[in-house]
């Protein structure tokens, strides 16, 4: 099979000719037939989720299945699935109890720390294939495995959307943000969407987006986040950016009762107070990824039309340096899609 390899990370994909996976006791095997492509994959790339390379990255994914070894049950060949890319314990008390991306036995990421699907085929854990319903493509249940049902848990588990709600998206025109305008809108909230260019804002604007704020048109961040709410606040900020300076300004945008949640993140602190935090009742906290059920329920919500896969840009699997690179100069708008040959 074709295979876009990492050899060293940091380093750019090399097109290897590898043999066909065999699936060994509880694995099953996919000829994937789409792909997504986001920025988390350009920070996997740096090294710093760790894994061995050699690597087979790609983590969102649809495709058929091919070929299932002993034990498993849950999936059979010619099946359609789309993939679940936590590789978690299925057993610890997180695992059992619907919190599962915070297992204790966590062992990586699909595409990180075992080779992924940008590659004719890849071959999994079968409790990792999720099967597609009727009524969504390949690349609809792809784009679904990371950019929609992150949104999904964090808007409704995390930042608690209700329709009644004013709901600041900080990086609403990114390929998972865009997704979290959908989510937002779908639950009835008012979407502010921040963002740092037109193109963006344009974009949040045509998938729901109420109001917009060019955060490098503007001098001070909290105050048009208050301006846009009548002085009362944002009753939920999300931050896909999750720089220390944008996570300060939800946090210090939040109404009360407010809840601001980190949802991309880089290094460094912020400033709470105690007494307005008691005095407010805010919440401050993050949201990791998705459980299992959830990307279920999302594969559903976009079968019925209701969210659907915001795509920048399509290329064949093997160019996808491309999309790493208009992702790494921030020219891509929504999700990069990979095409497969059949
Ligand atoms: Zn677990």
């Amino acid at each position: 099979m074709k295979a876009m390899v990492i050899r060293n990370w940091g380093e750019p994909f090399v097109l290897e000719e590898r043999s066909d996976p065999e699936p060994n006791t509880g694995e099953a095997v996919m000829k994937v037939h789409a792909a997504g492509v986001g920025l988390t994959l350009v920070t996997m790339r740096t090294g710093v989720f760790g894994g061995e390379a050699p690597r087979v990255m790609g983590h969102e994914l649809g495709g058929e299945i091919i070929s299932v070894a002993d034990g498993v049950s849950n999936v059979s060949v010619g099946d359609k699935c789309g993939v679940y890319f936590y590789l978690n314990c299925g057993h610890c008390r997180w695992c059992r109890n619907g919190r599962e991306t915070l297992c204790e036995n966590h062992a990586g990421y699909v595409g990180v720390h075992r080779d992924g699907g940008y590659a004719d085929y890849v071959c999994l854990p079968a409790e990792n294939f999720i099967p597609i319903p009727k009524g969504l493509d390949y690349e609809g249940a792809a784009i679904a495995a990371d950019a929609v049902n992150t949104p999904w848990h964090c808007m409704r588990e995390r930042a608690k959307i209700n329709p009644h709600d004013d709901v600041l998206i900080v990086g609403a025109g990114g390929g998972v943000g865009i997704h979290g305008v959908q989510v937002a809108k779908l639950f009835g909230a008012r979407v502010i969407a921040a963002d740092i260019s037109e193109a963006k804002l344009s974009l949040a604007q045509e998938w729901g987006a109420d109001e917009i704020i060019n955060v490098r048109a503007i001098n001070d961040f909290t105050s048009e986040i208050k301006k846009l709410t009548d002085g009362k606040g944002v009753d939920a900020a999300v931050d896909f950016h999750g720089a220390p300076e944008t996570f300060q300004s939800c946090i210090d945008g939040l109404a009360t009762g407010g809840r601001a949640v980190v949802i991309g993140a880089q290094p460094g602190n912020v400033t709470v107070n105690p007494i307005n935090l008691l005095v407010t009742e805010q919440i401050v906290t993050g949201s990791r990824h998705s459980t299992r059920a959830e990307l279920i329920e999302t594969m559903d919500v976009m079968a019925r039309g209701v969210i659907k896969p915001v795509i920048g840009k399509r290329v064949h699997f093997t160019e996808v340096e491309t999309l790493f690179q208009d992702l790494i100069t921030q020219d891509l708008l929504g999700r990069g899609s990979l095409i497969y040959d059949d």
